[in-house]
């Protein structure tokens, strides 16, 4: 596939434009905002220059993956030539829809449209187009150049030649796919999520301090970073809004997010979008102490 629509140029957007463009795709990108979209093309290019520096890539290939890249405040007609379409816009279902049923009406009958959603149905996103075959998942990892996961996700309706398709490319942009069915959290927000609430409660009822649960889980379990630490950098309010989908779609308490967890929300400690978490990001540094609000327990 050569053309291919991206909607939505926040952290996840861009992530999957430079991606596709490296990969010698045209890719349209898409954003409501043309700030949103000018900070992109900026992002995109600062990691093609740390690629350069690290010797991955060479000037030409930077420029060849610029040249790659145009961008669009509105649909029509950036969608009008896709083959496909990979939204990654806020994470919120009604928008999720309305995209969807536009995407629907401009996008070539042929093109496979796919959702980088985090935690909403697949198959209640097919549900609003006439094509719910050529509906899928493709859940991207954050930083999307870095990371080698794709969590394809099959919608109720979604057939075997779109997976096929999906996963294919998918391995020829030198990604790892894993294909999975579409239930709540699909996998790794559904092992994931729970451990990070697991550790939010192990907090909360002051069985140990803030470094301390980071400390187990990175040193005993060799994780890159403690649990704390990436609800901080997923953002507090993702991770809310992932175990409520849980939570609802199981009805199984097991589900229920931490009190802490909504309280940090409800008071805008979101982590380091918000400059608080678990712990406190200094601006223009890469110095991180733990939050005044846990200081205590340390
Ligand atoms: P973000 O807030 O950084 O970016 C979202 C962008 O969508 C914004 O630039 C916004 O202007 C744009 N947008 C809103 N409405 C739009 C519309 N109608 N048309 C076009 N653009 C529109 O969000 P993000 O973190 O990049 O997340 C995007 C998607 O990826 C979400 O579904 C999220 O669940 C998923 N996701 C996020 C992560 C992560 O770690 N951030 C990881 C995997 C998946």
């Amino acid at each position: 596939m050569k053309n291919i629509t991206v909607i939505g140029a926040g952290t996840m957007g861009n992530g999957i434009a430079h991606v596709f463009a490296m990969n010698g795709h045209k890719v349209n990108l898409v954003d409501v905002s043309q700030d949103a979209l000018d900070r992109a093309i900026t992002t995109i290019s600062k990691n093609l220059d740390r690629m350069v520096s690290k010797g991955i890539l060479d000037e030409s290939q930077k420029a060849d993956t610029l040249a790659n890249l145009a961008t669009f405040t509105d649909l029509n007609p950036a969608v009008t030539k896709a083959e496909i379409v990979i939204e990654a816009a806020t994470e919120n279902v009604e928008l999720k829809l309305k995209i969807f049923r536009q995407m629907d009406e401009l996008a070539p009958s042929k093109a496979i449209l796919a959702t980088n959603t985090s935690s909403i149905s697949i198959t209640k996103i097919a549900a609003v187009t006439s094509r719910p075959t050529q509906v899928i998942g493709m859940h991207f990892m954050n930083p999307v150049p870095v990371m080698k996961l794709v969590e394809v996700i099959r919608g109720y309706a979604t057939s075997n030649e779109v997976t096929r398709n999906v996963m294919e490319m998918s391995r020829a942009l030198g990604k790892v796919p894993v294909e999975v069915n579409d239930y709540p959290g699909f996998v790794a927000n559904r092992i994931l999520m729970p451990m990070i609430n697991e550790a939010i409660y192990s907090l909360f009822e002051g069985v140990a301090g803030v470094e301390e649960i980071d400390t187990v889980m990175r040193l005993g379990m060799a994780h890159p970073m403690g649990p704390l630490q990436l609800a901080d950098f997923i953002g507090l309010d993702v991770c809310l809004a992932i175990l409520r989908v849980l939570h609802e779609g199981f009805g199984n308490p097991k589900y229920a997010p931490c009190p802490l967890l909504v309280n940090m929300v409800a008071a805008g400690r979101l982590g380091i979008k918000s400059g608080e978490g678990f712990y406190l990001y200094k601006p223009g540094t890469k110095e991180v102490e733990v939050s005044g609000n846990f200081k205590q327990l340390n």
